[in-house]
């Protein structure tokens, strides 16, 4: 898995640069901006392209929080499994582990198993909330 068959070319892999250089999650717009202030130029459509073809090679994760726009991520081989709290106030998504969470998610697979004949092959976990920063704003 991973960039077979893809093609790295200079404008992919500013792209690539920006998502691998920064731990926050960002929109085509965010990285769009980023290539601009650094005299990169790349097309917004191209980036969009450039994302999606690195999300079907399993190169960049796609955030969903529900506000219509969607967020990227690096897959980073080397980092450990996480999911995302969403600030409502501040729109800010930050990444949580929890060490307790593999076994919550296993009792939950086989109870789902057995009530429904499911079988949970992956998930996605996303808390709403208020983050610390806007809670000690008020
Ligand atoms: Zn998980
Ligand atoms: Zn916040
Ligand atoms: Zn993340």
């Amino acid at each position: 898995m991973g960039g077979k068959g893809i093609r790295i070319t200079r404008k992919r892999q500013a792209i690539l640069d920006v998502l691998k250089n920064t731990d926050e999650h960002l929109t085509a717009e965010n990285i769009y901006f980023i290539l601009k202030r650094k005299n990169v130029k790349v097309g917004l459509a191209t980036i969009y392209r450039t994302l999606d073809l690195f999300y079907q090679n399993g190169i960049v994760n796609k955030i969903n929080i529900g506000d219509g726009t969607i967020r990227y991520e690096y897959v980073d081989k080397k980092s450990v499994h996480h999911h995302h709290l969403v600030c409502i106030k501040c729109g800010k998504v930050m990444e949580y582990t929890d060490e307790k969470e593999p076994a919550f998610l296993e009792e939950l697979a086989a109870r789902i198993k057995k009530n429904y004949g499911f079988s949970v092959l992956s998930h996605e976990i996303y808390l709403y909330g208020i983050c610390k920063e806007c809670n000690e704003g008020e």
